[in-house]
């Protein structure tokens, strides 16, 4: 590369650098983005894509089970190898595509571990200078520090197995714990999940994690709520998880899913100079810009929130700020929030406090349940004293849908007498929440 000068330098290509990199070219900046490995970051390698296919793939398999046990079909067997391979050739598909986005949009790449010192960037031996840089550096895994460490997996290994274990026991409740317990015990494993909490899902809505947690029962996930992971042995044919209560969890492999720590470690000088938050996470105002004079940050590396829309919006409303005509923040309290477990569990907004009781909707169960086994769906509605929607809690099929338009109902300040004045599809879940 001979150009070493740019209006922005954005370092990271995963959700929030490519939007933000895409955006600025698209407004006639002069944009370098800088990525140490795959293009599309997390969501694309090693987080929402690959675990929705894999998702996808229990979905079907409980779908098939659900119907042989209804009489309308064979046993099937789980060809995990075949459903890998096709989640790696479809992540491989939006990463080449991103090559070629990227240079017909006018956007110069360049391929290293970026250190910084201000709005100075170096690559290997060249330096390049811009008038701001964009820190989009994301997050990895979080380490446990406990004996016998080296034997546990990440989330990073789980989505590029090629093969299923038998046993696994998965450390953490967090909604990707919860997501690889309910997928993999839906592909066949024998699943155990330890959190060291009295619930699950923590950040979610109590109502909601309860129902997970049931949810998660009933699939066939052993919970241990209480004691955490202590240590980890490895014997010839097993692992030993061993909890603080002294109890032994033999599996064939122990997944450590205990959170995510921002990536600022690794960017030279810039690194101490960050003012960071007590989750490391970067702090950041209301432009995006840190305590670093020219230095912004997005995605999961600042302190907003660490989702992928909130990554991709908050780099394309950085990229109008600084090259455009202007630019605003997401409100983090429209963010709807998912974990795809079975059924998938959704919310936005609050649904819990605050809202009156005689229109907070109570729990309902609806006709229009699996073929067997006690109903997992649950809904929540919750409206302030006007009668406006505050926020939504959905645990069943579609919830990651339904609940992008139920936040835009609550957004455009939709009240209880507009959800009822809807005529609903007959039978449906929605009907449940809208019509008289
Ligand atoms: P990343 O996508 O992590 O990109 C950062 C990039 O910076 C990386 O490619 C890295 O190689 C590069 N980099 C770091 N340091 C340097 C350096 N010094 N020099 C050069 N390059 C560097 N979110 C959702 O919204 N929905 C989901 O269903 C969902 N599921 C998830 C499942 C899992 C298992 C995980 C782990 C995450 C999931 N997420 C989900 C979160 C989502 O993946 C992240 O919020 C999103 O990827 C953050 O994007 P980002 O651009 O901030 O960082």
């Amino acid at each position: 590369m001979t150009d070493t000068t740019f209006q922005s330098i954005v370092i990271g290509g995963g959700s929030g650098g490519l939007s933000f990199a895409r955006t600025a070219a698209k407004l006639g900046a002069k944009v370098l983005l800088i990525e140490r490995g795959d293009l599309g970051g997390t969501c694309v390698n090693r987080g929402c894509v690959p675990k929705k296919i894999l998702w996808s793939g229990g979905q079907l398999h409980r779908n098939m089970d659900r119907a042989q046990r209804a009489g309308l079909s064979a046993p099937q067997a789980v060809r995990f190898a075949a459903l890998a391979a096709r989640r790696d050739e479809h992540i491989a598909r939006i990463r080449d595509g991103y090559t070629d986005t990227l240079a017909s949009e006018g956007v110069s790449v360049l391929r290293g571990q970026a250190r910084v010192d201000g709005t100075r960037v170096t690559v290997d031996d060249t330096t390049y200078v811009a008038d701001q840089v964009v820190i989009a550096t994301g997050a990895r895994p979080t380490a446990l520090d406990i004996d016998g460490a080296e034997h546990l997996s990440d989330s990073d290994d789980v989505l590029s197995w090629t093969s299923l274990p038998a046993r696994i026991t998965i450390v953490g409740g967090g909604y990707v714990g919860c997501e690889f317990a309910a997928i993999l015990a839906a592909l066949g494993s024998d699943v155990t999940l330890v959190h060291d909490g009295d619930r699950i899902l923590d950040a979610f809505p109590a109502a909601l994690a309860e129902q997970v947690q049931r949810n998660l029962r009933q699939g066939g996930v052993t919970l241990h709520l209480g004691p955490g992971l202590a240590a980890v042995t490895r014997s010839d044919t097993a692992l030993d998880a061993t909890l603080s209560d002294g109890k032994r969890i033999r599996a064939d492999a122990v997944v450590a899913a205990v959170g995510r720590t921002p990536n600022t470690a690794t960017l030279g000088p810039l690194s101490d100079a960050l003012a960071c938050a007590d989750t490391g996470a970067v702090r950041v105002d209301a432009r995006l810009a840190t305590n670093v004079p020219g230095v912004h940050a997005v995605g999961d590396v600042a302190a907003r929130m660490p989702l992928t829309p909130v990554a991709t919006a908050d780099g394309r409303q950085l990229a109008h700020m600084l090259h455009g005509a202007g630019g605003a923040l997401i409100d983090l309290d429209d963010v709807t929030t998912a974990a795809f477990v079975y059924p998938p569990a959704a919310f936005v907004g609050h649904a819990d406090d605050g809202a009156r009781d005689d229109t907070n909707r109570p729990l309902s169960d609806s006709a229009l349940g699996p073929v067997d086994g006690p109903n997992p769906q649950l809904y929540r509605l919750g409206f302030d004293d006007t009668g406006r929607l505050t926020g939504a809690q959905i645990v069943a099929d579609h919830a990651e849908d339904l609940i992008t338009l139920l936040a835009a109902l609550r957004a455009s300040g939709a009240t209880a007498s507009d959800l009822a004045r809807i005529a609903p599809i007959h039978p449906s879940f929605a009907e449940e929440f809208t019509g008289t």
